[in-house]
């Protein structure tokens, strides 16, 4: 072997070729869509082809699940039709009534749905993960099975430290699970820092152009959890669609060059508005004031993400009213497209939310970063 074979490829370099996936058949570089949902049987009874039914198993979405869990430098990964999707059947999956501690501010639709996880004979203790002393306190000794974090977490960028999670989770017997959606495998690597499985919305950065809703776990190694959500995601059904797939696949081609400069363009963002007079705050994880940004520092690498968020001093009008005033960036839910979204996130959540109702999340595009800052200045001045 030479030097350029036994020196491992970075992930930059997977990515950008889809791991290899091509066509054996025709030598197309690009992989070909496997839509069939069955396969023929051979005469002797068997499936000498190695698939059987689309529910179960298909070969588009097997390369895209060793895409992504190379990248993640996990064991495996398997996808699913949506983020939620994913994350459900994890917590679906657990085979004993579990008690879960998981962090107080993360992504609304996933907190509402583990508010009411006691249905499944589960409970929950929602704490503040970056208080490691808080977490601590919340075990339940022999109850707690599974600590789920999201970092840096919807919407006001609250960073956990994911190898003190994983230490404390697994000295009280637990699992660690991490959503990882906003740092995306280019800057934090949760399975290297401890963790067990690791959750994406994979609609957000990792297919990065707004066109796919879908979702992926990857585990660090074998476990029986994670045996019951392959098993229970062949009985749902509720898997990603090989056009999906491969849709995501080709948007992970770009996921370095994308995600860092969304990230630059983020920084750059949050340290222009950070004095501004209409703002009471700007939240985002790479700026000092940030309460997270030591643990940032440590585990975001290369980059502090593209989210950030701003809290306005005239409160939730004066929010709605820039939403209403910019021209450049959209009006929308959702993040890590390359397009620059704006949102009113206490609206979108509702009545109940711990968002406060002055703050409005920013997903930095890749859109030149001089036309977002003036448009968002401008719509700042304006609403004052
Ligand atoms: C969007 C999002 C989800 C949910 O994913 P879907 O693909 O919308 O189902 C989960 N976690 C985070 C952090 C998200 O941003």
């Amino acid at each position: 072997m030479d030097d350029q074979t036994r020196r491992p490829l970075k992930a930059r370099t997977w990515a950008c070729q889809a791991l290899g996936a091509g066509d054996p058949s025709t030598h197309a570089l690009v992989p070909p869509i496997h839509m069939s949902a069955t396969y023929l049987r051979d005469a002797d009874n068997g499936y000498s082809g190695g698939y059987v039914y689309g529910r179960a198993d298909n070969a588009t979405v097997q390369q895209a699940e060793a895409l992504l869990a190379a990248l993640e430098g996990a064991d495996e990964a398997m996808t699913f039709c949506s983020g939620m999707a994913a994350a459900t059947t994890l917590f679906l999956a657990l085979d004993r009534p579990t008690h879960i501690v998981a962090s107080e501010i993360m992504y609304w639709g996933f907190r509402a749905w583990l508010r009411e996880i006691n249905r499944y004979g589960h409970s929950v203790t929602f704490v503040d993960t970056s208080d490691l002393q808080a977490v601590t306190r919340a075990i339940r000794p022999g109850e707690t099975g599974l600590f789920f974090i999201e970092t840096p977490s919807n919407p006001l960028w609250t960073v956990t430290d994911i190898a003190a999670l994983s230490e404390i989770a697994h000295s009280a017997g637990a699992l660690l699970c991490v959503d990882s959606t906003v740092s995306t495998p280019v800057f934090t690597q949760p399975i290297a820092l401890g963790a067990d499985i690791v959750v994406h919305s994979a609609t957000k950065y990792l297919n990065g152009h707004s066109d796919i809703v879908a979702g992926a776990l990857a585990a660090a190694g074998p476990s029986s959890l994670w045996t019951n959500i392959q098993r229970l995601r062949t009985q749902l059904g509720n898997t990603l669609g090989p056009f999906e797939a491969w849709l995501l696949m080709r948007g992970i081609r770009t996921l370095d060059l994308r995600v860092r400069e969304q990230a630059k363009t983020a920084a750059m963002l949050a340290r222009c508005i950070d004095s501004h007079p209409a703002l009471s705050s700007v939240l985002y994880p790479g700026l000092k004031s940030h309460p997270g940004h030591e643990v940032a520092l440590r585990q975001m690498n290369g980059g502090f993400g593209g989210m950030l968020s701003i809290r306005m001093k005239g409160g939730s009008g004066a929010a709605v009213r820039v939403a209403a005033g910019v021209k450049v960036w959209k009006r929308a839910t959702s993040l890590g497209g390359v397009e620059s979204l704006i949102e009113h996130r206490a609206s979108i959540e509702g009545p109940g939310t711990p968002c406060p109702g002055d703050l409005l999340r920013l997903s930095a595009g890749l859109e030149d970063p001089d036309d977002l800052l003036f448009d968002l200045i401008r719509a700042l001045e304006a609403a004052c």
